[in-house]
């Protein structure tokens, strides 16, 4: 018989996670997540800790919905704040833990602190990372960890020739009980941050994200079975104001509220239904996206940041976290961002490729400004997206957008910016929504680079 620690990490469910999956049932159980505090502290330069208040409270909803569901099944939740392997090791003696269950995450400091934490008290106990969360396990993809392409084509067919992903397992029914004196609970996100408890989204995002497993699978019914959404996604997917152009699960699957396997097998079962279009594929075809990214950031480990000290942010760069760059299509998206934190993919790609390119700004800071605002921020698809935008590492084609014609295309009457600049509702709808203003200069301690792609707005 063994006293087994669940170290929590972004895994916050229980159905289709392994750490809960037992071959022969522990004599105890003991559920932590410890949220670094390091996380809290500002970091120099961006004036914003890396864990913003939008996200710390869908964090905190989903660890308490998380640690509903371990009482309901005889165990509990411990939620503890400061150095993760510093916790992890004081619990692991003060109890007599001998082995520890961790996600294997994609993330360099993640992987580094389990290796630390196995270095520090491996000697007394089994501590080996499990794979979960993603389609595919390293176990099954068609090639080892070193050898993923460049290329997310070349990785797709070659996963896509011999492609089969396991099925999700069903959420324990009970649990083993907590070891003896070990302590419970949380404490308050109040006392932890206050702007995190007083955060609210803005009605204008038109959609509200509940923390917790169930309400992932809600959404993901309801994207499928309910509104059918999932026959259109492959011509919705771009749209920018709506609940239901795309999904909207990745803050699910980012904090691992909902596995990729889960979606995979619903929208398999959808399929069976309504029989398989071109738009049910294109879910699959994402999520793999998110596999190779996930896949990718194991192979790359702490170059996957780029240069670790962050450079000082430009004036420019402050306008754009501000949504004041004077361009209203990237403008409107960034409000949009601090305004819910989230935002749709093609929004995304348009801010970021205007910062790398036309700000001339460094990709760096934006990824750590997505860190900071996004509810679903994930280590590998926030910094690899960020890469490919910016055409560093891997694959290092030009990726420019021309940010004018991608806002003509994509918001033709300029519904999207004038929603969230109602200044510009007052201009008749199409093209004069989306043209350039000129930043007062006052505003910034500096006046902007000129545009270059622009015509002088004057
Ligand atoms: C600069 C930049 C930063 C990004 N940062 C993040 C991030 O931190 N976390 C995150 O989950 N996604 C990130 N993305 C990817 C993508 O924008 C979001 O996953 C998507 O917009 C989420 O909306 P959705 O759930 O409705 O996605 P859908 O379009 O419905 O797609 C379904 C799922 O597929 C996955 N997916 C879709 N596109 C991508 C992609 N390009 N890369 C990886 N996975 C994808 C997501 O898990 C998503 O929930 C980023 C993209 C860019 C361009």
């Amino acid at each position: 018989m063994s006293r087994v620690l669940v170290w929590l990490r972004s895994d916050l469910r229980l159905a289709d996670n392994p750490l809960f999956h037992f071959p022969t049932p522990p004599e105890s159980l003991l559920c932590v997540f410890v949220l670094d505090d390091t996380w809290l502290d500002s970091l120099p330069g961006l004036d914003a800790p890396r864990i913003g208040p939008a996200r710390l409270q869908f964090l905190w909803k989903n660890l308490i919905e998380l640690r509903g569901e371990l009482l309901k099944r005889g165990s509990d939740l411990l939620v503890r704040i400061g150095n993760p392997v510093e916790a992890i090791a004081e619990l692991v003696e003060a109890h007599a833990i001998d082995a520890v269950r961790v996600r294997a995450d994609a993330g360099w400091e993640e992987s580094q602190a389990s290796v630390t934490l196995a270095e520090r008290i491996g000697g007394q106990l089994s501590m080996a990372p499990h794979d979960s969360g993603m389609l595919l396990d390293e176990a099954s993809l068609p090639m080892a960890v070193e050898d993923i392409p460049a290329s997310f084509s070349a990785f797709r067919r070659k996963v896509e020739r011999r492609w089969e992903v396991p099925a999700a397992a069903p959420a324990p029914v009970t649990l083993p009980g907590w070891p003896a004196n070990a302590p419970r609970g949380f404490p308050s996100l109040g006392k932890v941050c206050a702007r995190a408890a007083a955060w609210a989204p803005d009605a204008r995002g038109g959609f509200a994200f509940s923390g917790g497993e169930a309400a992932a699978r809600a959404r993901l019914d309801h994207y499928l079975w309910e509104s059918g959404a999932v026959a259109r996604y492959k011509q919705t997917r771009n749209g920018l104001v709506g609940a239901n152009f795309s999904t909207r699960l990745s803050p699910w699957l980012a904090h691992g509220c909902l596995s990729a396997r889960q979606v995979h097998d619903a929208v398999r079962a959808w399929e069976a239904s309504h029989g398989a279009n071109e738009s049910s594929y294109w879910v699959i075809f994402e999520l793999l996206w998110r596999d190779y990214f996930h896949w990718a950031a194991r192979q790359e480990g702490a170059s996957l940041y780029g240069e670790r000290q962050l450079p000082a942010p430009s004036p420019g760069f402050r306008a754009w976290c501000e949504g004041c760059t004077g361009v209203p299509f990237v403008d409107a998206a960034m409000r949009e961002l601090s305004a819910t934190g989230w935002l749709s993919n093609r929004a995304r790609q348009n801010v970021a490729s205007f910062l790398v390119n036309e700000l001339d700004g460094d990709w760096r800071l934006g990824a750590a400004w997505f860190e900071h605002c996004l509810l679903d921020y994930d280590v590998a698809s926030n910094w690899g997206n960020w890469r490919y935008v910016a055409g560093v590492g891997r694959d290092t084609r030009d990726r420019r957008f021309n940010v004018l014609k991608q806002a003509a295309h994509y918001d033709p009457a300029g519904d999207y910016v004038a929603h969230w600049q109602p200044e510009l509702a007052e201009l008749p709808p199409g093209q004069a929504r989306h043209q350039p203003w000129r930043v007062s200069p006052s505003r910034f301690a500096a006046p902007l680079a000129p545009l270059s792609l622009f015509a002088d707005p004057d």
